[in-house]
């Protein structure tokens, strides 16, 4: 049985006071059933590690560099994130693909950086609108996949997010018969991929998740959790969301 994830990120937006909605979303949303993960900007890791340490919210980095230490001003490595406390890294979010050309081999690279730190690695992937339009959405995403999955990769260590890029940050959602179609599709892949460990590996959805359809997202079959952006900002949103994945089916 796949342990449902929460996953907040909240891209470059927070400050110290910000923390106060991750630390409600600790005492004012406990959901033993499931894993429920922020994100904050890496200027906050520490901070929310120290005002979380011991409660059910984990924190994660955004990024991290693929190598552990060097002349990379600006970087954070994945050492360095776990040394904060992180748990967890998100790599290759369709922001980061785009605006610093980051491919598939660079995600995979970044994975296995967040491997060999002990780190969960969430590695993201997803469609543009014209890849959908031109019916490119499966063979788009299953290059992706075995891009951007690392040798070593386990169900343990690693988290697929299926993030349409059309759907990040935009209120549009894809129907719940396409998150399915793509959802399966992805659980096939990772068989082919990783036969022992494929029906392990948690299938987030990711893109446009509010507490108003999040119930539905969570009843599509293979749709083991989310990863929320704007919704995880606010502390009754992101809270609305973790309720309504706790109360879906198990995966
Ligand atoms: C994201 O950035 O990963 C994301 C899904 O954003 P939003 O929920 O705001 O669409």
């Amino acid at each position: 049985m796949r342990r449902k994830l929460a996953a907040g990120n909240w891209k470059m937006h927070g400050l110290a006071a910000d923390l106060a909605e991750a630390e409600a979303v600790a005492r004012d949303h406990p959901r033993p059933g499931c894993d429920v993960l922020i994100c904050p900007p890496a200027t906050l890791v520490a901070r929310a590690v120290d005002r979380l340490s011991g409660g059910p919210v984990a924190v994660g980095g955004q990024d991290c560099h693929k190598t552990e230490k060097g002349a990379h001003t600006g970087d954070v490595s994945a050492a360095m994130l776990a040394d904060a406390g992180a748990t967890h890294v998100i790599v290759g979010h369709s922001e980061r693909r785009a605006d610093h050309g980051e491919t598939d081999a660079d995600v995979a690279a970044k994975a296995t950086a967040a491997h060999a730190a002990g780190l969960i690695a969430i590695i993201c992937l997803g469609e543009t609108e014209a890849q959908r339009d031109a019916g490119e959405t499966l063979a788009v995403v299953a290059a992706q996949l075995a891009g951007s999955l690392p040798e070593g990769a386990t169900a343990a260590n690693t988290v697929i997010a299926y993030e349409p890029v059309w759907a990040i940050g935009t209120g549009r959602t894809p129907t719940l018969e396409q998150i399915a179609e793509v959802h399966t599709a992805l659980r096939e892949r990772l068989r082919a991929l990783l036969p022992s460990e494929a029906d392990g590996v948690r299938l987030l959805y990711g893109g446009s998740v509010k507490p108003g359809n999040a119930a539905e997202i969570f009843a599509v079959a293979d749709v083991d959790g989310a990863l929320v952006g704007g919704a995880s900002l606010k502390a009754a949103d992101f809270g609305a969301i973790i309720a309504a994945l706790d109360g879906a089916p198990a995966a």
